[in-house]
């Protein structure tokens, strides 16, 4: 068993400016909050903007931060490059709702030797929780103390694009135009609804926000939420006989006819499937909010026709008890990219120069690139060397975290010499 130390990352941060700007970063609480009337969804989210904005005011660069917490950085060509393809990057603020990001203590495995990893409160990382370990034996890693996730979802992706901004202002490397976008409230799949894509008037786009070293993520889920009333009919449980009606019995039979080979647990690779989110409820009602995914559209619209079939069903049995609002949120990105190959070959000679390996992968979830691609930029997903997202076993890999930045600037100059006509 392994385990890691506040001094190794201390020392590390000392001499890695990457690994420096991320513990920067994760020192803020930006978790993104789904019941949240705000805009974006947490205040965490508008501090961690004002601190960028105030990073790239210092180097010099015009940005902004929007009202609903966006912020914008626009990068003029370098001479002689102002004709090239302008190129969008984006990485988002916010972190995930399932576990909390309040006060994350990071360390330092160094050299990883491929056994579990003992977290400071008993946890153990192994390669049960994820088989990508193994390909990083003799790597360093950032883990957590097992008691918040780390944020390296996706605040790896903003370091990366932090970093990439300081070298570009220091040094010659030749750039064509650029727009980097820090946005908001990804995790709960609003970040697009808060960007304008006309006015960002880019040709292409990439989302820094991946996760094992190598992934190219072109495709996504399409994705719906359903959320689900029923109204119970409350009555003396001494005289309900074929009178009341139990809101929670009803939520219950209903969630059980899901099918139960078809949810998040128990698919795989490009299976699609129903996932309860949360439910709240009580006699008079009951709630229950539901996601829909399937990396083919039309199987989505089968998901929503199912439910309906289910509530018809329902409402019939128990007095018209059942309601149900559909959201789209984002859609498959696949077809875009494929009508559109460019951005994504550049991507692959960004891997090649880097000496890393192209892994294409279908993300099941999605990114800010399924609606940005959807909505005329089309915008695949890099990795950032993140594993485990959204809890906590998250952990960064430091090489891997290197090479993600690598990518991102060979990516960069490569659209600048590429196209540049
Ligand atoms: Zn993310």
């Amino acid at each position: 068993m392994q385990s890691s130390s506040i001094k190794d990352l201390n020392d590390l941060c000392g001499v890695d400016r990457l690994v420096h700007i991320f513990l920067d970063l994760i020192s803020y609480n930006t978790q993104a909050c789904n019941d949240s009337a705000m805009i974006p969804s947490s205040a965490g989210q508008l501090r961690l903007g004002a601190h960028i904005l105030a990073m790239l005011q210092d180097l010099h660069l015009q940005a902004t931060q929007t009202k609903e917490g966006v912020i914008i950085c626009k990068v003029e060509a370098s001479k002689g490059y102002e004709n090239a393809k302008h190129l969008c990057l984006l990485a988002h603020l916010d972190t995930a709702c399932d576990c909390s990001g309040e006060n994350i203590k990071a360390s330092l495995v160094k050299n990883y030797k491929g056994e579990g990893i003992k977290l400071a409160n008993g946890l153990i990382l192994d390669h049960s929780i994820s088989f990508n370990l193994q390909k990083h034996v003799g790597d360093d890693i950032i883990v957590t103390d097992g008691s918040t996730l780390l944020g390296a979802d996706d605040k790896a992706g903003i370091s990366i694009l932090l970093l990439l901004l300081e070298n570009l202002v220091t040094s010659d490397i030749k750039h064509g135009p650029l727009t980097i976008v820090f946005s908001v409230d990804e995790e709960i799949g609003k970040s697009c609804n808060y960007i304008d894509v006309q006015a960002l008037n880019c040709d292409f786009a990439v989302t820094i926000d991946g996760t094992a070293l190598g992934e190219l993520d072109i495709a996504t889920f399409n994705a719906m939420s359903a959320k689900l009333k029923v109204k119970g009919k409350s009555i003396h449980t001494a005289v309900a006989y074929k009178k009341m009606i139990n809101a929670n019995d009803v939520l219950v039979e209903f969630l059980n006819n899901l099918p139960y080979d078809q949810r998040a647990q128990t698919t795989l690779g490009l299976e699609g499937f129903y996932h309860v989110v949360s439910m709240q409820s009580n006699m008079q009602e009951a709630n229950a909010y539901i996601l829909l995914r399937d990396f083919d559209k039309d199987k989505l619209i089968e998901r929503q026709q199912f439910l309906e079939q289910l509530k018809t069903v329902f409402n019939s049995r128990y007095k018209d008890c059942i309601d149900i609002t559909y959201t789209m949120q984002y859609e498959n990105m696949a077809k875009v990219l494929q009508a559109n190959p460019q951005i994504v070959d550049l991507c692959k000679k960004a891997y090649e120069q880097a000496k890393v390996e192209v892994i294409e992968n279908y993300v099941r979830g999605g990114t800010d690139g399924s609606n940005l691609s959807n909505r005329g930029l089309p915008c695949p997903n890099i990795f950032t060397g993140a594993l485990n997202c959204h809890g906590p076993y998250e952990c960064l890999i430091v090489q891997a975290f290197h090479k993600a930045y690598d990518v991102v600037l060979n990516l960069v100059q490569n659209v600048a010499v590429t196209t540049k006509g």
